[in-house]
């Protein structure tokens, strides 16, 4: 193995793991705001739950659509 192809290895090694140190970056930074929750209140039972998982009614959030039932 010549020197330039030494030197080729080294570039391209260090250019990947920039890449991948840049890529591994951006997937850190980015899971938080994906995974972030907006947590709300049952306007019925007064449990906090995850909104996607609350049944909204009249601008009020439940925890499930038998309180929502409930709650007029
Ligand atoms: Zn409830």
């Amino acid at each position: 193995m010549g020197l330039s192809r030494l030197v080729l290895f080294l570039v391209l090694f260090t250019a990947g793991y920039w890449l991948w140190k840049k890529f591994s970056n951006q997937k850190k930074t980015k899971q938080p705001a994906a995974t972030a929750t907006h947590m709300v209140r049952c306007n019925h039972c007064d449990l906090y739950l995850a909104q996607e998982q609350a049944t909204q009614k009249n601008d009020q959030w439940y925890c499930c659509a038998d309180h929502a039932r409930q709650d007029n």
